[in-house]
């Protein structure tokens, strides 16, 4: 019943395994991916700082823009008057339009006080904000090598991966259905060495201790298997 050529198999297929399921953690587990991580962490960190002085800050960026609209339409006014003031005009229009003019250029000088003022009163916020603005452009370019590093090497692992399966395919193919099934089985249930062969009188999958009767009766099973352990003697 036994085939020990096709039991022994069962070695070369976990070492398969067992170099894939390492390429697999290294892709999760490298010193790039850490550092990926770390600085992805770092940057995720200083975009919510960010956030939150924004939120703190949220009445100033209103009074911001309402200031700055204020701003935009104040020049407008002033570029048309301008514009009319370079036509043909009579004295009273020529006064009417400058008396306009006075107004809004006073106005804008206003807003523009005012602009500052609510920027001074908040400059510190706005100094951390610019700081992390900085840090944060800081970061693009090494989490983007980083990214293209990772890839590249993921690449290199999968291809990698891509030839063990290969060879895992081909062996496969020469197993019989039942060798396939015990191997998953014991997989599944979390046997670490599946297969192994024995050295002198101990299970080479687990290393117990074996009395001659139990290795007899391990090397005449069907699939020669430790009682302790479920590994496959060989
Ligand atoms: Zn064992």
């Amino acid at each position: 019943m036994n085939e020990p050529f096709l039991l022994s198999n069962l070695i070369e297929l976990q070492e398969l395994d067992n170099e894939i399921f390492k390429l697999i953690s290294e892709k999760s587990e490298g010193t790039t991916v850490k550092e990926l991580k770390t600085h992805e962490i770092e940057f995720k960190k200083l975009q919510s700082d960010k956030q939150n002085i924004e939120n703190e800050l949220q009445l100033y960026f209103e009074a911001k823009n309402h200031i700055e609209k204020s701003i935009s339409e104040s020049q407008l006014k002033i570029n048309t008057i301008n514009e009319k003031l370079n036509t043909n005009l009579d004295a009273s229009e020529l006064q009417n339009y400058n008396l306009q003019k006075q107004n809004f250029e006073k106005n804008l000088l206003d807003y523009e006080k005012s602009l500052n003022e609510i920027n001074e009163e908040n400059s510190d916020e706005l100094e951390r904000i610019n700081n992390i603005d900085l840090s944060l452009e800081g970061l693009k370019p090494t989490l983007l090598s980083l990214s293209k590093k990772l890839q590249n090497e993921w690449g290199d692992i999968d291809l990698k991966i891509g030839k063990y399966e290969e060879e895992k395919k081909l062996l496969l193919s020469s197993f019989p259905k039942g060798i396939i099934d015990l191997y998953d089985d014991l997989k599944s249930k979390g046997v670490e060495v599946i297969a192994a062969y024995k050295r002198e009188n101990q299970c080479g999958c687990c290393g117990v201790d074996l009395t001659s009767n139990e290795m007899y009766e391990i090397m005449n099973s069907r699939f020669q298997q430790c009682p302790y352990c479920m590994g496959v003697v060989i």
